[in-house]
């Protein structure tokens, strides 16, 4: 049996660009906000449901993030893409293997998974290590639904300038972290939900990332009950930012808990 959906709940982990919020040097009104949620670390979630957590992506900050969250055990990783803001804090799972004692599955395109494979070339290349490294089973991704703990999680092809990458809907809820453009076969997987998650940089054009405009605009399309926008920067000071949007559209922030079908 599916989980219900109220049984879902999702913690914002990270709502910021790669640079993260405040940017190291800068000193501008939203850098320097005593306001939390001007606060932003790399963008990630965690999806918990029937006693299980569900990661999406591990950022530099994931250490952080973990630790903040109270997360105490660690079930999948699913990966967007290949991104550094995305996969570097992978070896900070290994708290996980230590309390769990087994492999921790993740999941993403085989192009995600071969950049995963070089850039901790340690974890994969079979030499006995003298110290721990994260003990992984690697599952490829090719576009379709899989199952995770009795929820179907549905990779969605997203254009992020050149790149091809994944968001995920789940239930009725669908994160979408960074994209320049949603293909129309994506957006027909994105009707009739309660949450989503969209990528809103900052109000002037970007060649990888959406707008607040254009994400806007999704949300008018797609009709979710409640939207939030994520991967900000820090052109966007939170108070002022959502003053000028509409009630069912918030900004993210770090920590932020969401449970799917309640208010
Ligand atoms: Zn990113
Ligand atoms: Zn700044
Ligand atoms: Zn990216």
């Amino acid at each position: 049996m599916p989980p219900s959906s109220e049984s879902l709940r999702i913690t914002v982990l990270g709502s910021g660009t790669s640079l993260g919020v405040p940017s190291i040097g800068c000193h501008c009104d939203v850098c320097s906000s005593s306001d939390p949620r001007d606060n932003r670390l790399r963008p990630s979630i965690l999806i918990r449901y029937d006693g299980r957590s569900v990661l999406i992506d591990t950022t530099p900050d994931f250490r952080t993030q973990a630790l903040r969250a109270k997360m105490n055990r660690l079930d999948a990783i699913l990966y967007t893409h290949e991104h550094a803001d995305h996969i570097m804090g992978l070896d900070d799972v290994r708290p996980f293997n230590f309390r769990q004692k087994c492999a921790i599955p993740i999941f993403g395109s085989e192009e995600t998974l071969a950049a995963i494979r070089r850039t901790f070339h340690y974890i994969f290349d079979g030499h006995s290590a003298e110290s721990s490294v994260p003990q992984l089973e690697t599952h490829e991704l090719d576009g379709g639904p899989f199952d995770l703990f009795g929820l179907e999680f549905r990779p969605l092809r997203l254009l992020h300038g050149r790149s091809k990458v994944f968001g995920y809907r789940f239930g009725t809820a669908a994160y979408l972290t960074d994209h320049s453009e949603i293909p129309p076969e994506s957006l027909d997987q994105l009707r009739g939900l309660d949450v989503l998650f969209l990528d809103a940089l900052r109000y002037k054009p970007h060649p990888t990332h959406s707008t607040v405009e254009r994400s806007m605009a999704y949300a008018e399309e797609l009709n979710p009950r409640r939207t939030y926008f994520t991967h900000i920067c820090h052109e966007l000071p939170h108070a002022r930012t959502e003053c000028a949007l509409p009630p069912q559209i918030r900004l993210a922030y770090d920590g932020l808990e969401i449970t799917v079908g309640e208010p």
